[in-house]
């Protein structure tokens, strides 16, 4: 039924469900952040923010694979590093960081893809997550 987020293949156990799904979501946040980067973008704070995801994704990886219920640190981590990441990196929040900008569209996407732009400049910093690792 529910696919592990990790692309494997491999089924989510139920007891490990709700942290695939913040996996999955934090995925594809990552993502488009990654994604900008490759188009040009630079952006400290995205960096950041996909460096502290990719930790903590290998840790629900392995929570996921196991099919056992998430320690309770990286449950915690999972749930405010995903919410940080929806509430920062997600396509309306790109929106409104070009509307506050000045630039159109258009102008702004140039801008990024020179690496003048960062539309994540006023993020505030990621939450301390994914230091703790697991064995
Ligand atoms: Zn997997």
């Amino acid at each position: 039924m529910s696919e592990c987020f990790c692309g494997c293949g491999r089924r989510a156990a139920v007891s490990s469900r709700s942290i695939n799904k913040l996996g999955r979501t934090m995925n594809h946040d990552m993502a488009r952040v990654v994604a900008l980067m490759r188009a040009g973008m630079r952006s400290p704070r995205g960096q950041e923010f996909v460096e502290a995801g990719s930790g903590l994704c290998d840790r629900l990886t392995r929570t996921v694979h196991a099919g056992v219920s998430p320690a309770p640190d990286v449950e915690q981590d999972a749930r405010a590093l995903s919410s940080y990441g929806r509430s920062h990196f997600s396509v309306d929040a790109i929106v409104t960081a070009v509307r506050h900008s000045g630039l159109s569209t258009a102008q702004a996407t140039q801008a990024l893809q020179r690496g003048d732009f960062d539309p994540y400049a006023n993020v505030p910093p990621v939450p301390a997550v994914g230091v703790r690792q697991c064995a």
